[in-house]
C-alpha cells in the first residue's frame, strides 16, 4: 500500500458539530476554521442572524443562484491533520438530512450553552450519534457568562443523556469573575483574558502552583482546587478506549466568542478523535485504508431552480482514492457510470475535486440517478454498504392531488421522492389516505416545490402537526380496530404498521389498555 495514501487516510478528522440553536455552533466553527488557516477573518461562516440559511431566503438564494451547498463541508489543516467538518443544519432547516450527516462522520462535537444545559435539539443529534457509537466531545460554552453550576451540568449530562464524562479542564469562576480553565490533562492553568506571555501557568504534581501568584489570592482558585479534588476522588478516569467507543465524552469548558479554550480544545481533540473507521457492508466490514475506491450517499440536495434539475449527492469516501473520471459502480442498479463532475465544499466558494481519500466528502452531480444510502464501488466490488437507520418522524402531513386528473404525475412524484430519501410516507390502514412524514417542516416546504417544478403536480397539504410514531411488533396480528384519531393505525413504504398517537398521553393511555401491544422506536434501539 502505497505509504502517502495510508498517511492521508489516518490523517483524516471527519466530524459533526452538534447542538441546539444559538448554543454557538458558528462561532465555535469559525474559530476551528480561522485556527486552521482555512478563513481568514471572522463572519465567513455566515449563521441565520444574517438571514442566510432562513428558509425563505434560502428558497431565494437557491433561485437565484442554483444550488446551494454553503458551508455542507468545512476542510482544513491543522497539526498535520486534515479535518473535515460537516454541517448539521438547525432551525428551520432541520430535517432528516441532518440526522443522515451523522452517519457520515466518525466523531461529534457537542456543544452545550452553560447557561442552558441539555436542550432539545442537541439530545435528539446525542440520539443518532449513540446510535452509531462514536465518540462524543463535549464542549460547554459560553464561561464568558453566568451560567449553571459546572457540577449540575455533568450532572445533568449523566442523567439525561446516560453517557459517562471525563472534564479534562474545569472553570475557574465565570460570568465577570471566569478567571480561566484548570486543565487536567495538560497540568496547567489557561488564563482568561490575560496576554499570552503569562496566559499559561504550570502545576505542580499535587495540581497547585507553586510560589507566589496572583490566582492564589482568589477564593476561585482554592474553591476550584476542592471541586477537581471531588472530580479526581469521585469522578470517572480517563480512558482513551472508553472515548473511542463512546462510552465517555471528554468535556471541555471555554467561550467561542471569546475565543479562549478553543485551540486546546481542538488540539485535544485531534489527539483522540478517530480517524476514518470502518464500516459494515453486505460482504462484511471494508478497511478504509483499503485501495480500492467505495462510498456511501447519504444526502441529496435537490437543486430548488426549475431550470436545473440537477442535484448534488453528498458522498462519504469509506475506502481507497476518489479520482476524478473515475468509474464506478452503483450495486442497487447494476450499473457502472464515470464520475467527471464532482465537487468539494468550502465555506463560500466550491471547486473541482480531483482526488478524496476515506474520510473526506465529495458532492457528485446527480442527474437523479442517485439514491439516499447508494453504495459506490470499482472494479469487480458489488457490496453494499448497511443500510443507513430509519428516523422517527415527528411532523405529519395529510397529502392529496390539488387536480384530480393529475393523480398519475401525483403517485410518480411522491414514489420517486420517497424513494430518494426526501420523505416518509405512510398510508392510514383504514381509510387508504396518504401521509406524509418528517423529523423538519422543511422537508414538506422541499416537497411540495419539488412536486411541482420536477412532476408537475400542485398538491394540498394538511397539516396534522407533531405526533408520536411507535412501530409494532408482530404487526400483522394487530386489532385495526384500535385504530382512532389519537392513536392512527398506519403502514409505511415497506408496509409495516406503526402508531402515530397524538401526544405522551395517548401513548401512554393506550398502552396501559393493551398491555399485549408491543410498540418500538427505531431510534431508542441503541
Ligand atoms: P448557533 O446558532 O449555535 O450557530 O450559535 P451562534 O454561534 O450563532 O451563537 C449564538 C449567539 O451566542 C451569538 O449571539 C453569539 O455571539 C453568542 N455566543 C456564541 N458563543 C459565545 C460565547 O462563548 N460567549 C458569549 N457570551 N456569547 C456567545
Amino acid at each position: 500500500m502505497a505509504k502517502q495514501f495510508k498517511d492521508d487516510v489516518l490523517t483524516r478528522r471527519t466530524f459533526a458539530i452538534i447542538s441546539h440553536p444559538d448554543a454557538g455552533k458558528t462561532t465555535l466553527t469559525e474559530k476551528l476554521l480561522l485556527f486552521g488557516g482555512a478563513i481568514r477573518d471572522a463572519g465567513t461562516v455566515k449563521g441565520k442572524k444574517t438571514g442566510k440559511f432562513a428558509t425563505s431566503d434560502w428558497m431565494e438564494i437557491e433561485k437565484q443562484r442554483g444550488i446551494s451547498v454553503t458551508s455542507s463541508v468545512m476542510q482544513f489543516e491543522y497539526n498535520g491533520c486534515r479535518v473535515n467538518i460537516l454541517d448539521t443544519p438547525g432551525h428551520q432547516d432541520f430535517s432528516e438530512d441532518t440526522y443522515r450527516t451523522l452517519t457520515a462522520v466518525d466523531s461529534a462535537v457537542m456543544i452545550i450553552d452553560s447557561a442552558k444545559g441539555i436542550e432539545e435539539q442537541t439530545l435528539k443529534l446525542f440520539k443518532v450519534c449513540r446510535m452509531r457509537g462514536i465518540p462524543i466531545f463535549t464542549f460547554i460554552n459560553k464561561l464568558d457568562r453566568e451560567g449553571r453550576a459546572p457540577l449540575e451540568l455533568l450532572a445533568e449530562l449523566e442523567e439525561v443523556m446516560g453517557i459517562e464524562s471525563y472534564p479534562m479542564n474545569w472553570p475557574i469562576g465565570m460570568g465577570k469573575e471566569f478567571l480561566g480553565i484548570y486543565d487536567r490533562f495538560y497540568k496547567r492553568i489557561e488564563q482568561f483574558r490575560v496576554d499570552d506571555e503569562h496566559r499559561y501557568v504550570p502545576l505542580n504534581e499535587n495540581g497547585e502552583i507553586d510560589g507566589e501568584h496572583n490566582l492564589k489570592n482568589s477564593g476561585l482558585y482554592d474553591q476550584t482546587l476542592e471541586e477537581i479534588m471531588l472530580l479526581n476522588e469521585a469522578g470517572n478516569e480517563f480512558s482513551k478506549e472508553r472515548i473511542a467507543n463512546g462510552e465517555l465524552t471528554p468535556v471541555f469548558f471555554g467561550s467561542a466568542l471569546a475565543n479562549f479554550g478553543v485551540q486546546t480544545f481542538l488540539e485535544t481533540y485531534l489527539q483522540f478523535a478517530p480517524s476514518p473507521q470502518a464500516r459494515n457492508s453486505s460482504e462484511g466490514e471494508i478497511d478504509p485504508l483499503s485501495e480500492d475506491f467505495s462510498g456511501f450517499i447519504f444526502k441529496i440536495q435537490a437543486n430548488m431552480n426549475p431550470a436545473h434539475r440537477d442535484r448534488i449527492a453528498f458522498l462519504r469516501v469509506c475506502s481507497g482514492k476518489f479520482e476524478r473520471g473515475m468509474t464506478v459502480n452503483i450495486p442497487r442498479l447494476g450499473k457502472t457510470i464515470k464520475l467527471s463532475q464532482s465537487t468539494q465544499f468550502m465555506a463560500d466558494d466550491r471547486s473541482t475535486v480531483e482526488e478524496a481519500v476515506s474520510g473526506d466528502i465529495i458532492g457528485l452531480y446527480d442527474p437523479g440517478t442517485y439514491q439516499i444510502g447508494d453504495t459506490l464501488t470499482v472494479g469487480k466490488n458489488n457490496f453494499q454498504y448497511e443500510r443507513l437507520p430509519q428516523f422517527t418522524p415527528e411532523l405529519f402531513v395529510r397529502v392529496t392531488a390539488k387536480n384530480v386528473l393529475k393523480q398519475k404525475h401525483f403517485h410518480k412524484g411522491i414514489q420517486q421522492l420517497v424513494q430518494e430519501g426526501a420523505i416518509q410516507l405512510f398510508k392510514t390502514v383504514k381509510t387508504d389516505e396518504y401521509l406524509l412524514g418528517a423529523v423538519g417542516q422543511l422537508q414538506f416546504e422541499v416537497f411540495e416545490h419539488r412536486m411541482k417544478n420536477e412532476y408537475n403536480t400542485e398538491v394540498l397539504m394538511e397539516r396534522l402537526g407533531s405526533k408520536i410514531t411507535r412501530w409494532i411488533e408482530n404487526d400483522e396480528e394487530i386489532n385495526e380496530n384500535l385504530s382512532n384519531s389519537r392513536s392512527l393505525l398506519v403502514k409505511d413504504r415497506y408496509d409495516k404498521k406503526a402508531f402515530l398517537f397524538e401526544n405522551d398521553f395517548a401513548l401512554r393511555w393506550f398502552q396501559e389498555k393493551n398491555p399485549d401491544v408491543e410498540l418500538f422506536n427505531p431510534m431508542d434501539q441503541y
